[in-house]
C-alpha cells in the first residue's frame, strides 16, 4: 500500500519528505488499508497522504458499501444546532462578499441541503445542489425546493452551465487529484465568478486534539491552511478576496478550525509564484508530537494487559483503527468488536465481525475479559452501562479507557 507515487495536490511537484508513517487498520477490502505515508511537498510545505489508492479505487469501494447502508439513520436531513451554526456561518461568510442575491451558485457535494437552505435563508434564489449520494439528493430536494443533482465531482455534465459561485465545504479535504478537481470548477464558474472553499485547518490541529492523530485517517488525505490555499488558487491567477480561519463547535461540543477562502476568476491573468508554508511544518510537528505523547501512554495500558485476555474493543471509527494496529493489539485473535451505531454493526476488520453493544453480555456472560472502549466521546456512558449490567451478575470486567490520556495533554 505505501508505493510512495503520489505527486503534490497543490503545485503537482514529485519531491517530499516522509513526516510520519500512519498506520490503521480498516474495514477489510477497503483500498486504503494498512495506512500510508503522511509527507510533506518538499516544493510548497503541502502536507498529504502519500497514498496509492485510485479514486477508482475509493469511488467503487463506498458504492459497494453503500449498497447496505440503512439509509434511516446515515442522512435523515436533520442537522444538529451546531451544524446548523457552522453552515449558517459559511453562509454568511458568503453574503459577506456576493452582493448579487440573483447570482447562480453551486453547492458541490451539498449533503442534505444545509448551506443551500441557510444561503436561501439570506435571500439568495438561484441555488443548485450536487452529492454523490442518491439519499442525499432526495434528502436535499426535500428540504431546499432548490435543483439539486446526483453526480460526482468528476461526472458533472456540460448542460449543467456556468455559475457565479462555486461552493466546496469540506470536499477538497477527499479528493485524491486536487489539480482535476480545480479545472473542473474553473470550468464552471464564469468569469468575474467567485470559488469558495473550506478544509479542517492543519495549522490548527494542534490546539484541539480530538483523538491523537486522528486527523489523519482514511477519509482526509489533503491537510490545508491558509497559504496552501493561495498557493492552490492564487499560481492559476485567481484573485484573493478573503481568507482566513473560523472555528465551529462538532457533535463532542469540542471547537474545531477550519480554513476559508474565498478566490475571484480573473480570465487571462498571470499566476504567482508558489510560497513555501514554513508555518505548516512546526503546526504539523506540534500535533504529531502531543499525538505520540498519547500514544505512549495508551501503549502502556495496553501492554499491562495479560497476553492471553480475551479483548473486547467497544466503539469503531477512527480511533479504534488506529488501536488496532498499535503492536499489543495488531497480533491478537481474541479481539471481539462492538459498536451500538447500526451503519457499523456487521462490517467486519480481520475477519471479525462488528456486533451491536448490546451483545456484549452475550458473548462474555461465562467468560472472564477485558473492554478497551475506543470511544472518547462516549467513554463514560459505556463504561457505566457495562458496570451495571455486569454488576447484577456479580463481575466487572476491567474496562480500560483513553478519555484521561486526552485531558492531561491538554
Ligand atoms: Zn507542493
Amino acid at each position: 500500500m505505501k508505493a510512495n507515487n503520489r505527486l503534490c495536490p497543490v503545485c503537482s511537484s514529485e519531491k517530499k519528505a516522509v513526516l510520519a508513517p500512519i498506520e490503521f487498520t480498516l474495514f477489510d477490502g477497503h483500498p486504503m488499508n494498512g495506512g500510508y505515508d503522511l509527507v510533506q511537498c518538499a516544493n510548497c510545505g503541502f502536507v498529504f497522504a502519500d497514498t496509492s489508492v485510485t479514486q477508482q479505487q475509493l469511488d467503487s469501494y463506498y458504492t459497494e458499501l453503500s449498497k447496505y447502508e440503512d439509509k434511516t439513520i446515515s442522512t435523515g436531513g436533520g442537522y444538529d444546532q451546531n451544524d446548523r451554526d457552522r453552515l449558517r456561518d459559511a453562509a454568511l461568510l458568503l453574503s459577506s462578499k456576493i452582493d448579487d442575491k440573483g447570482a447562480r451558485m453551486l453547492d458541490l457535494g451539498c449533503a442534505n441541503g444545509g448551506l443551500l437552505r441557510e444561503l436561501k435563508n439570506l435571500g439568495f434564489e438561484n441555488l443548485v445542489g450536487i452529492d454523490p449520494s442518491s439519499v442525499c439528493v432526495e434528502a436535499a430536494r426535500i428540504a431546499t425546493k432548490c435543483d439539486v443533482f446526483q453526480y460526482s465531482l468528476f461526472s458533472i455534465p456540460k448542460e449543467i452551465g456556468k455559475f457565479d459561485v462555486v461552493i466546496l465545504s469540506h470536499v477538497l479535504e477527499h479528493v485524491l487529484d486536487v489539480g482535476r478537481a480545480i479545472d473542473i470548477i474553473d470550468n464552471l464558474l464564469s468569469d468575474g465568478g467567485c470559488v469558495y472553499l473550506e478544509c479542517p485547518n492543519a495549522a490548527c490541529y494542534y490546539q484541539v486534539i480530538h483523538a491523537p492523530l486522528q486527523e489523519f485517517n482514511s477519509e482526509h488525505i489533503n491537510h490545508f491552511s491558509e497559504l496552501s490555499f493561495r498557493n492552490l488558487m492564487l499560481v492559476r491567477g485567481y484573485e484573493e478576496v478573503l481568507v482566513g480561519d473560523k472555528v465551529f463547535k462538532i457533535a463532542s461540543n469540542q471547537d474545531y478550525h477550519a480554513v476559508y477562502g474565498i478566490f475571484r476568476k480573473c480570465e487571462g491573468a498571470i499566476g504567482q509564484p508558489i510560497i513555501f508554508d514554513h508555518e505548516i511544518s512546526k503546526a504539523i510537528q506540534r500535533y504529531v508530537q502531543a499525538s505520540n505523547n498519547m500514544f505512549t501512554e495508551i501503549s502502556e495500558q495496553l501492554e499491562a494487559m495479560p497476553e492471553d485476555v480475551a479483548i473486547a474493543l467497544y466503539g469503531v471509527g477512527q480511533f479504534s483503527f488506529k488501536l488496532l494496529s498499535m503492536k499489543t493489539l495488531k497480533n491478537r485473535s481474541n479481539i471481539k468488536l462492538f459498536d451500538n451505531n447500526k451503519v457499523n454493526v456487521g462490517k467486519v476488520i480481520r475477519g471479525a465481525v462488528v456486533l451491536h453493544g448490546d451483545k456484549l453480555l452475550e458473548e462474555y456472560r461465562k467468560e472472564s475479559f477485558t473492554v478497551i472502549i475506543s470511544s472518547l466521546i462516549h467513554e463514560a456512558p459505556i463504561r457505566r452501562n457495562i458496570e451495571i449490567k455486569f454488576g447484577e451478575l456479580g463481575y466487572i470486567p476491567t474496562i480500560i479507557g483513553f478519555s484521561k490520556v486526552l485531558e492531561s495533554t491538554d
